[in-house]
């Protein structure tokens, strides 16, 4: 999957998800989140963000760890 983090606080500019193939971007709070099980890692979103909030999964930084599970639980319990 892909992860938003913490640059997309306050911004949700949107560009990812009208760019999404599959739809699996949602604007929730004060963030947008990607559904882990409906994410196909094609790596669009994340070309087009314009604040980089968006990392593949493996590529995430440290400092921005959290940022995976507040997506995975943003859509709750599988
Ligand atoms: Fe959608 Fe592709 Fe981004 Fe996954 S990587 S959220 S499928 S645009």
């Amino acid at each position: 999957t892909h992860v938003i983090a913490s640059a997309c606080i306050d911004v949700k500019d949107g560009a990812c998800q009208k760019v999404c193939p599959v739809d699996s971007i949602y604007e929730g709070g004060r963030m947008m989140y990607i559904q882990p099980d409906e994410c196909i890692d094609c790596g669009i979103c994340l070309s087009v963000c314009p604040v980089q909030a968006i990392y593949a999964d493996d590529e995430l930084p440290a400092v921005e760890e959290a940022f995976r599970a507040a997506n995975l639980e943003f859509f709750g319990p599988a």
